[in-house]
């Protein structure tokens, strides 16, 4: 660059006539030693040239600096600046921007797993519009869970037949939230509302939002409300919602940018009238960790939860299934449903297609029970990890839970309604007793909280008594941890116990933490300690008494249990009240006696 700029610019034949010299190369610091001796200096980007007063053309490479130019030109150098680009000089400035576009492009490829790069990546934000008018999907598609299906019957109810709705006056729901596990159903059941009203379905999924690209997630939550307002009715569903909906606490950069989107979601919502007839539904598996403002009314405020399916549900979910392949008379349909606890209604699909592909591999012309075993094992083993419980677990966890359900039902004067008992496992949770509050309860009384822990105790008590003290299991951990907890309160921060009184000895800010004793003497830390526990010796003693004195009837609970896997409350109900004997009150009373005895 220099050269050329020197050729053009520069006598060739000096004045004396001599050839001209070859150009001297100067570092800054000579150019600020010699600015003396610089005639002239031409300067463009870091580049300097000129000829010295003595004739010897120079080059040098310069940062650019005032002073520099006017000490220069105060020695009477002649300096000109070329402010015009060269190609390289657009080159600087393009190319650190062009490999920017590259790299985002290259990010996109990745997360989009693909060909089609950047464009392909920008126009899939778009949702997929999946259907219009007629849906293939209905209700009969979604099998083995009626009481979800039922609940969301009112829903389809409301998108064919505004006007009877609009008359009333009812306000519809929203926003719904489908929670559950994956792959029970949740996109075929919004699907299937879709389908049933004969509406369009709109399909997006919150890991879609929040990109690399601040801002994009609000715009796309713009995007995608006015899409569905202009094709209302019709249900929006947002899948994986929890990747937006998050709990609003921590405040990393990442979190301003998905903070914006929820907003934009909320105001989304609270924007359109009870009459434009968008359902959103969302779909997590993490319902737990939504932000509670998306909750509120007018947003999701319907939950349906849905389980995984139990018994019955997998039987009817494989007999679906069993109907698209050609499965041979020697396979066991109920057998199958048995030996698939834990299994979500994918993994049934999945487990039935896995077989014919083996039938297929092993010369067969229809589904063996050789292949269906072969393909359970597959998928047992597979990615999504299903627990594969032991027969005996399954036989304890239903015992545990029948010892539950019993003392509930004994106490149903003090606690809350048993919903339901089952032995599914979810999360952490091998099986579980669900209680339905009847309203919103803001204190406890005594008998309350002395029938909860018994309650909560339950399970191991059940334990103990059917299979013997050496075969309790790690099992009762959560129920022990709430009773504790309970008892602990009660007793330190409620002021329910006699022996401690009044006094607040730690301030437990939040129910579900154990803060260290406060402002108690170590005397009155043992006396708490030993208050907890007669506490729950005493719970532990109630339960063991109404257990034991009504085993057959624990036990056919059980067993019920087993042959169910689920039982509602009322089914409950009807087994232990058919054959109960001994009033929990009864017991109750004698042992709050006892208790004060101590
Ligand atoms: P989720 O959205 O809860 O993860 P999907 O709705 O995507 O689950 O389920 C995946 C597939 O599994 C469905 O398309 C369907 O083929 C099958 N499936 C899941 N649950 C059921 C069910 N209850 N009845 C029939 N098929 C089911
Ligand atoms: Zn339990």
């Amino acid at each position: 660059m220099a050269n050329t700029f020197f050729r053009n610019n520069a006598p060739q034949i000096l004045p004396n006539g001599q050839p001209v010299p070859a150009p001297v190369e100067l570092t800054f610091s000579d150019v600020l030693k010699r600015s003396a001796e610089i005639q002239t200096m031409d300067i463009r980007g870091n580049s300097a040239s000129g000829v010295l007063t003595d004739g010897t053309p120079y080059t040098a490479t310069i940062t650019y600096d005032p002073e520099l130019l006017s000490q220069i030109s105060q020695n009477g150098a002649q300096v000109s600046i070329d402010a015009s680009k060269t190609w390289v000089d657009y080159l600087g400035t393009w190319v650190p921007i062009l490999m920017g576009l590259f790299f985002i492009w290259w990010i996109f490829r990745g997360f989009k797993g693909g060909a089609g790069g950047l464009s392909r990546a920008l126009t899939q934000q778009n949702p997929t519009k999946i259907t219009t008018g007629k849906t293939k999907t209905t209700f009969q598609d979604v099998a083995g869970i009626d009481s979800e299906k039922q609940e969301l019957m009112e829903i389809v109810d409301f998108l064919k037949n505004k006007e009877k709705f609009q008359a009333v006056g009812a306000r519809v729901p929203r926003g719904i939230l489908l929670s559950g596990e994956p792959g029970t159903g949740k996109t075929l059941l919004a699907r299937a509302i879709a389908g049933e009203a004969n509406v369009p379905f709109f399909a997006a999924s919150g890991s879609d939002f929040s990109g690399i690209i601040v801002g994009l997630g609000v715009a796309k939550i713009k995007e995608i409300f006015d899409m569905a307002k202009k094709n209302a009715p019709c249900i929006l569903f947002i899948d994986e919602i929890d990747a937006i909906g998050q709990r609003r606490s921590t405040h990393s950069y990442n979190d301003q940018d998905r903070e914006q989107t929820l907003n934009q979601l909320l105001i989304e919502m609270d924007g359109f009238s009870n009459d434009t007839g968008i359902i959103v539904i969302g779909a997590t598996n993490r319902s737990d960790m939504l932000d509670p403002a998306l909750l509120r009314p007018g947003r999701f405020d319907r939950q349906v939860y849905i389980e995984l399916p139990d018994l019955a549900g997998r039987r009817e979910i494989l007999d679906l299934y069993a109907k698209k392949v050609k499965v041979s008379p020697d396979v066991n349909l109920q057998d199958l449903a048995r030996g698939t606890t834990g299994f979500s209604g994918a993994d049934l699909e999945n487990l039935l297609n896995e077989a014919a592909l083996l039938a297929v591999r092993n010369g067969r012309t229809e589904i063996a029970p050789a292949d269906v075993e072969e393909a359970r094992d597959k998928i047992l083993m597979g990615p999504r990890k299903i627990r594969k419980m032991r027969p005996e677990d399954i036989k304890l966890t239903a015992y545990h839970e029948a010892g539950h359900a019993f003392v509930s039902v004994m106490y149903a004067d003090v606690t809350d309604p048993i919903h339901k008992a089952t032995i599914i496992p979810r999360g952490r949770a091998l099986g579980m007793v669900q209680h339905l509050p009847i309203d919103d309860k803001v204190s406890m009384t005594i008998s309350e909280v002395r029938a909860n822990l018994a309650v909560a105790l339950a399970g191991r008590c059940a334990e103990e008594i059917f299979f013997g003290p050496d075969k309790i299991t790690t099992g009762a951990e959560s129920d022990i941890a709430m009773a504790t907890r309970l008892a602990r309160y009660s007793i330190t921060t409620a002021g329910l116990s006699p022996k401690i009184g009044l006094a607040a000895i730690n301030q437990v800010n939040n129910f579900g933490n154990r803060t260290a004793l406060e402002n108690a003497s170590e005397k009155t830390a043992e006396l708490v300690d030993a208050e907890v526990r007669a506490w729950l010796d005493d719970a532990h003693a109630n339960a063991a008494k109404i257990l034991a004195k009504n085993k057959d009837t624990v036990r056919k609970l059980a067993e019920e249990l087993l042959a169910r896997e689920t039982l509602t409350g009322e089914e409950i109900k009807e087994i232990v009240h058919g054959k109960a004997t001994t009033s929990a009150r009864k017991t109750t009373k004698t042992t709050r006696k006892n208790a004060k005895n101590k």
